[in-house]
């Protein structure tokens, strides 16, 4: 999608801080870190949240787990939380899926 944002980070058109790449997707530092280690998982094909995901694309989604899994491994983390926000309720602002992953620091539940 030519005017969105995260489509345009996955193209390199603008720049971020690369965590992981390969063909499917695409990860990065968050700009406005939440927590010591906090990136997000993009797919590099446009879809626009957890609500896009159907059974003929439900491979991304799970490579996209998979790459959480090996990179929160490579970086040390033994226990983090993966967020994704679906909507403008649950304060999703770049409608572009992406799964955030934030470690490093004690977490309390429920999110606000
Ligand atoms: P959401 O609010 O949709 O769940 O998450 C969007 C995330 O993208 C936010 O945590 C926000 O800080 C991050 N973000 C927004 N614009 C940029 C950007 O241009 N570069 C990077 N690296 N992160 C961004
Ligand atoms: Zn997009």
């Amino acid at each position: 999608m030519s005017d969105c944002l995260f489509c345009k980070i996955a193209k390199g058109e603008i720049p971020s801080n690369k965590v992981y790449e390969d063909e499917v997707c695409y990860a990065f530092y968050d700009i406005d870190p939440q927590a010591p280690v906090h990136f997000l998982v993009i797919p590099k094909m446009h879809l626009a949240s957890v609500a896009e995901v159907t059974a003929d694309n439900a491979a991304v989604a799970g490579h996209m787990m998979a790459v959480i899994s090996k990179v929160a491994k490579q970086m040390g983390m033994v226990s983090y939380r993966v967020v994704s926000n679906i909507g403008e309720q649950a304060g999703q602002s770049v409608p572009h899926l992406h799964f955030h992953v934030l470690g490093g620091r004690d977490m309390t539940w429920p999110p606000g």
